[in-house]
């Protein structure tokens, strides 16, 4: 599990496409939210689009395995689309805010953790605005929220400053190649091997 968090406009989402399209296995997490689609945007790839009642009804149910409101609307993860992936025998990436990426920490230690920073405030402004798909009320609240977002960084393992895209994701994919290498996820080919005949 790898969990990406990075104030809105920083770029995870240009970032995690082009790590998504090149790295095998890696599936993206698609969340529920209460916010409009934007333009290009469609339902059940970006996001599951439902209203307020529904999502409530799904907290009710205990249907997420993580859930927050961010920037004024509600966010969260379903359970079933985490075992959906899992079934697949994928890696999931979450692209999801640091409130759910604390909730994911906690429940499954294991997940690596990344957090992609702007270079500069100036710079994730710009991004914002040049976008051009929030209204000024919506960038006035991501922007607020961005500090306190940047001041949980230091939570994570990882911290990608998205200067260049490709650069960035190149940085991403390094970080999932090291971490399919850690000893810790081959226990049971080290196992195998082990019990194995000497000359298998
Ligand atoms: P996020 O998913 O973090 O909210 P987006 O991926 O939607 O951000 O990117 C916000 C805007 O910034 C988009 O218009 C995107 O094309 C642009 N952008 C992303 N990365 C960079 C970069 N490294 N340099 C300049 N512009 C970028
Ligand atoms: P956007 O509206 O720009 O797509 O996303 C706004 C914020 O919500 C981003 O910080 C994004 O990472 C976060 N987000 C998206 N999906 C989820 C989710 O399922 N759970 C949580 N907690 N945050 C999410």
């Amino acid at each position: 599990m790898v969990v990406l968090t990075a104030p809105s406009g920083t770029g995870k989402t240009t970032v995690a496409e082009r790590v998504l399209a090149a790295v095998p296995r890696l599936a993206f997490s698609v969340s529920h939210t209460t916010r409009a689609p934007r333009s290009g945007e469609a339902e059940g790839r970006d996001y599951h689009f439902v209203d307020d009642a529904t999502f409530d009804q799904m907290i009710a149910d205990n249907a997420f395995a993580e859930h927050a409101r961010v920037h004024a609307r509600r966010y969260g993860t379903s359970h079933a689309e985490i075992e959906r992936l899992w079934a697949q025998g994928r890696d999931i990436l979450f692209d999801i805010d640091p409130q759910g990426g604390f909730q994911l920490m906690r429940a499954y230690p294991e997940a690596v953790t990344i957090f992609m920073l702007p270079p500069s405030m100036d710079a994730l402004e710009a991004r914002l605005r040049g976008r051009s798909t929030e209204t000024e009320e919506q960038v006035q609240i991501r922007l607020a929220n961005a500090r306190a977002e940047i001041a949980c960084a230091p939570r994570y393992h990882y911290v990608i400053v998205n200067d260049d895209v490709v650069a960035a994701a190149e940085t991403f994919q390094a970080i999932l190649v090291a971490e399919r290498a850690r000893t810790t996820r081959h226990a049971a080919t080290l196992d195998s091997l082990l019990r194995g005949r000497r000359d298998a």
